[in-house]
């Protein structure tokens, strides 16, 4: 099959044949039908996170079921599923505890001595988070992916698989924002608007959205922001300040700095809470008031929002059809596997909401 690899970091993706393997009793082969173009996998990319090379990036993707394994008895071929990179083992602490999203077992990947899931020219090849998706088909163990309804669009469904599902997940489950509190979101790139979005979803009161670019702003207000902020013209911790009369009961850092995750603390009024969404860079620490601690307020993380996506995700599909999850607006462009560094360049630029890779099959 092709798919898109990364040899070095900094280097653009070269398309090329990469072998994939046979279900296991507990596997499933997918046709690749859509996958996003996520920040997450530009932070690889640039070397930012380091990843063992060579590498098919990809983690936000869904598809239709090719073959399954033996064991398999959540899905068929031909069911329309959406993948998620929080691969749970079903019986460590977090998962039976209902953290799914925090599971670190093993057991979702091959054992040592097992055949690799993909192989380029003969070597075995990491696969990027369990799933590998900047590729025409996917093999994946059966709990890193969800069946949803025929009637949703493949496309829209994959940014569930990751922006929609992160951004949802930090409002109602990391956060657990209640009707009519406000809320503040810095940054409003796929993941930002999604948080937007939910928070309206949420019932939250005033909803405020805080980027540098103009056009960013003006979709976060069709996703439901009822302020914005153009953190290129004024203090944003400020202006967060004054029109909330003492700032936020939640803010969300949607980009992953050390700068933006300081400002939702100190955009807080007492008792709020800070939610950390973006992937800030190994190493880099946060500095808050100690002060502020008496005030209770908090800051916390948010991983791929502490999701249960089996349950979610299915929930996510009904909210789009019902026409309450935007997420037509949220893909800028389609275009298919062979473009995929311009979708990366683009990302870079910060200019668009979300690329999409198309396959034809
Ligand atoms: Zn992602
Ligand atoms: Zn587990």
């Amino acid at each position: 099959m092709k798919a898109a690899v990364l040899h070095q970091p900094k280097t653009p993706l070269v398309i090329e044949d990469v072998a994939i393997g046979k279900p296991g009793p507990h596997e499933v082969l997918l046709r690749t039908a859509a996958v996003g173009v996520c920040h997450s996998d530009l932070h690889f990319l640039d070397g930012a996170y380091p990843f063992p090379m060579p590498v098919v990036l990809g983690h936000e993707a869904a598809g239709v079921v090719e073959q399954v394994g033996s064991e398999v008895r959540t899905v068929k071929p031909g069911d329309h599923v959406i993948t998620c990179l929080s691969a749970y083992c079903g019986h460590c602490e977090h998962c039976l505890t209902g953290h799914l999203s925090l599971c670190v077992e093993p057991d979702t990947k091959r054992r040592e001595g097992e055949e690799p899931r993909l192989l380029a020219k003969g070597a075995p090849m990491n696969q990027f988070l369990n799933l590998s998706a900047f590729a025409e088909q996917m093999l994946i163990h059966e709990h890193a992916l969800v069946a949803i309804r025929r009637d949703m669009p493949l496309d829209r469904a994959a940014l569930i698989g990751c922006a929609v599902t992160t951004g949802m997940g930090a409002v109602i489950h990391t956060a657990r924002v209640s009707p009519g509190e406000t809320v503040a979101v810095i940054g409003c790139g796929g993941i930002g608007l999604a948080t937007i979005n939910s928070a309206a979803i949420a019932g939250a009161g005033r909803i405020i959205a805080i980027d540098r670019v103009p056009g960013k702003l003006e979709l976060a207000k069709q996703f439901g922001a009822t302020d914005v902020i153009n953190a290129a013209d004024v203090d944003a911790v400020e202006a967060v300040r004054e029109l909330t009369r003492g700032g936020v009961h939640h803010a969300f850092e949607a980009i992953g700095l050390k700068q933006t995750a300081e400002q939702a603390f100190s955009m807080l009024r007492r008792g709020g809470t800070a939610t950390v969404i973006g992937m800030i860079a190994p190493g880099v620490k946060i500095e808050i008031k100690g002060t502020d601690f008496l005030a209770e307020k908090r800051i916390q993380g948010s991983m791929m929002g502490s999701n249960r996506f089996p349950v979610d995700m299915p929930r996510l599909v009904d909210f789009y059809l019902s026409g309450k999850l935007k997420l037509d607006e949220l893909i800028s462009r389609r275009m298919p596997l062979e473009n995929i560094n311009e979708a990366f360049d683009e990302l870079r630029r910060g200019e668009l909401a979300r690329s999409v890779i198309m396959f034809e099959h």
